[in-house]
C-alpha cells in the first residue's frame, strides 16, 4: 500500500519537556522504530509537525542581539525541516539500512487573502504560565492562547493549497524511497501572477498539508499519528468515549478543538472525501495497529462499504 504518515510535533517533544536536541533525537528514534514496521511492506511518505520547534527558534531569533529583525517564519520553518528531516533520515537509515530514504525541503502555496491571517490559531513554541506568556507576548508582539493548562504563542495558519514539490515526491516514491517531506506543513509561500514564489509569515497545519500530499500521490491510507489513542466523543469529560469507526459526514457533524484534534479530523475528512479510501487517527506507538484497523479511529466515506483497500 501507499501510505502517508503524519507525525505529531508533540510526539517529537512532549508537553513540558526541555527542547534539547538529544531528547528530540531520542523521540525521533522511537517514532522511526514504529514507522519502520509499517515501511517494510509499504510505500511510505512521512510528514511531521514543527510547532514546538518553530516557536523555539523564533524566540531565539527574536532575542539574538546580532539580528536587527528576527528571521521570518517561512525561514524558520525551513530550518525545522532541515533539523527534524536530518534526525528522521538518520534514524531511518539506521533502522532500514538498504531502503532509500530522502528528506525534501518542501514549499506549500497558500492564499495571502486567506482569512486565517486575521485569526492566528496555530500553537507554536513552548507552553508558559499565563503571567509569563503575557509578558513575552507584550515584548515580542505575539498573539497567545490557552493550550490545556498552559499558554502558547499562536500564529496564522492558512489552508495549504498546492505542494510545490508534489511531482518530485511522487517520483521519489516511485523509485522506492521513503520520502520525508512537508515538515511543519511545508514552508508557507505565495505565488504571484508571474508564478514567482515568495515566503509568507505563517505556519501551515501539517495534518491538512498531509491530506493534500496523500491526495496528490493517490495514497491508500492517511495515518495521523499523535499522542492519544484516537478521536474521543466528549473529550476531557468523564464520559469521554473513543470513536472506533466513523464516516467523514458523521465527524463533520461534531466539533473538535481548533488547535489540536480539529485539523486532524478535517484532514482525515478531506482525504477520504477526495479518495474514498480511509484515514486513521491514533497513537504513534500503535502505528501498525492503526494500519490493521485494530486500534485508533478509522474514518471512511461510507461505513457500509469497507474502504477499497480494507482487504489488502
Ligand atoms: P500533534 O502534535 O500530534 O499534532 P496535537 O496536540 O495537535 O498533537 O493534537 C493531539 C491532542 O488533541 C491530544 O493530545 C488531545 O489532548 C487533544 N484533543 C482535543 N480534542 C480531542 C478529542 N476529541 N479526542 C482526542 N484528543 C483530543
Ligand atoms: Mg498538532
Amino acid at each position: 500500500m501507499r501510505l502517508v504518515a503524519a507525525l505529531g510535533g508533540n510526539a517529537l517533544l512532549q508537553r513540558g519537556e526541555k527542547p534539547a536536541a538529544s531528547i528530540q533525537r531520542h523521540h525521533v528514534e522511537d517514532a522511526v522504530a514504529q514507522l519502520a514496521l509499517v515501511a517494510r511492506d509499504n510505500e511510505l511518505i512521512v510528514t511531521h509537525g514543527n510547532g514546538p520547534q518553530v516557536g523555539l527558534l523564533a524566540v531565539e531569533s527574536a532575542n539574538d542581539p546580532l539580528l536587527a529583525e528576527p528571521y521570518p517564519l517561512d525561514v524558520i520553518g525551513a530550518q525545522t525541516q532541515g533539523m527534524i528531516g536530518y534526525w528522521l533520515l538518520q534514524a531511518f537509515k539506521n533502522a532500514l539500512p538498504v531502503r532509500p530514504v530522502v528528506a525534501l525541503v518542501t514549499q506549500t502555496v497558500v492564499d495571502p487573502a486567506d482569512p486565517a491571517f486575521l485569526h492566528p490559531s496555530k500553537f507554536v513554541g513552548l507552553g508558559y504560565e499565563e503571567g509569563e506568556a503575557r509578558r513575552l507576548a507584550a515584548a515580542a508582539r505575539w498573539t497567545i492562547a490557552q493550550d490545556g493548562p498552559r499558554w502558547r504563542r499562536v500564529v496564522a495558519s492558512p489552508d495549504p493549497l498546492v505542494i510545490v514539490e508534489s511531482s518530485m515526491i511522487h517520483t521519489l516514491l516511485n523509485d522506492g524511497a521513503i520520502v520525508i517531506c512537508a515538515g511543519g506543513g511545508g514552508i508557507p509561500v505565495q505565488r504571484d501572477a508571474h508564478d514567482h514564489l515568495s515566503g509568507v509569515e505563517a505556519v501551515i497545519d501539517k495534518d491538512l498539508a498531509s491530506a493534500v500530499i496523500a491526495r496528490d500521490v493517490h495514497a491508500e491510507v492517511l495515518l495521523i499519528l499523535t499522542d492519544v489513542p484516537g478521536v474521543y466523543r466528549e473529550y476531557g469529560s468523564r464520559s469521554q468515549q473513543i470513536i472506533k469507526l466513523a464516516t467523514a459526514k458523521e465527524l463533520r457533524a461534531m466539533s473538535f478543538s481548533a488547535g489540536s484534534m480539529g485539523p486532524k479530523v478535517e484532514a482525515a475528512c478531506r482525504f477520504v472525501e477526495a479518495m474514498g479510501t480511509r484515514a486513521v487517527i491514533g497513537r504513534l506507538d500503535e502505528a501498525q495497529g492503526l494500519l490493521d484497523g485494530t486500534c485508533g479511529t478509522t474514518i471512511v466515506l461510507d461505513a457500509q462499504a469497507p474502504a477499497s483497500d480494507a482487504s489488502s
